[in-house]
């Protein structure tokens, strides 16, 4: 099998594992942390994406989606569907880097690196009360925008954002919308680094809780959300299918 390292310029390669034709970056959270911070350095605007195996199979359906994945600058594993994976197929994964826990580890360096962070998503007020509650955790951190994620025209947010210079874009719309909201929008704005964040922003808000870390390190905080939240079982059915999928991808791989 090939390691197509992502074409980061200077940066130190990172052996890429593919998981049913994407690309996850086998990176830690300080690694990921520190290309974050140079993909900042360096201005070129991209997307960094926190995969689970839903993202995983709307690849597989999506072609233009998967497109989105491929040119990231950074793809790590969240989600333990994704760890299970690459341990199934042999390339087994340093550590899962959640979107919660990237965006909390930022926030902890926001005041000594300077970020300039700009929120985009969750239901009016959210990302407001997730500000407040950031600014309060993390002083000295800069977030220059603030905007809910059910928007229908765009205009004015794109021009806010190209006014107020972000280094990073938190987006919290929904995997799959987020993305391509990034990637056709975001991106030509000329913002560094985009990070699609799903919920995270109703965690931050205190709206949705976290499970308690034991149930996190168990691997077992789908089971969690499920409890929480019955409408995902639908969503969640993805995980036993993705499971059986990286299987049979593995029995054909040519080795
Ligand atoms: N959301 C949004 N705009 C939309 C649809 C969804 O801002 O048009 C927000 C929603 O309020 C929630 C987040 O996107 O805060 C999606 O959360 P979820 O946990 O479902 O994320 P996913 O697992 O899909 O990444």
């Amino acid at each position: 099998m090939m390691d197509n390292s992502r074409n980061t310029g200077n940066l130190a390669r990172v052996e890429r594992v593919p998981i049913l034709g994407v690309g996850i970056d086998n990176v830690d959270l300080a690694e990921a942390l520190d290309r974050i911070g140079e993909f900042v350095a360096r201005g070129e605007p991209g997307l960094v994406v926190t995969a689970n195996p839903e993202i995983v199979m709307l690849a597989q359906k999506a072609p233009g989606f998967k497109a989105y994945l491929d040119n990231a600058l950074l793809v790590t594993a969240d989600g333990i569907g994704i760890v299970i994976a690459a341990r199934l197929l042999g390339r087994p994964l340093k550590q899962r880097v959640t979107g919660i826990d990237l965006t909390t580890a930022l926030f902890q360096q926001a005041a000594v690196r300077k970020y300039r962070f700009y929120f985009v998503g969750a239901k009016p007020g959210v990302a407001q009360k997730a500000a407040e509650n950031i600014r309060r955790d993390y002083p000295g951190i800069e977030i220059v925008g603030i905007e809910h994620g059910y928007f229908t025209d765009d205009t004015r947010i794109i021009e806010d954002i190209k006014a107020s210079k972000p280094d990073i874009l938190l987006a919290a719309l929904g995997m799959g919308k987020q993305e391509k909201w990034i990637a056709e929008r975001v991106q030509p704005a000329g913002v560094p680094v985009s990070i699609g964040v799903g919920g995270s922003f109703d965690v931050f808000a205190g709206e949705a809780k976290r499970a308690p870390k034991w149930i996190q390190d168990a691997g077992i905080e789908w089971l969690y959300r499920l409890i929480k939240q019955p409408s995902r079982f639908r969503r969640m059915l993805q995980l036993p299918k993705f499971l059986i999928a990286v299987l049979v991808s593995r029995i054909f791989s040519v080795r």
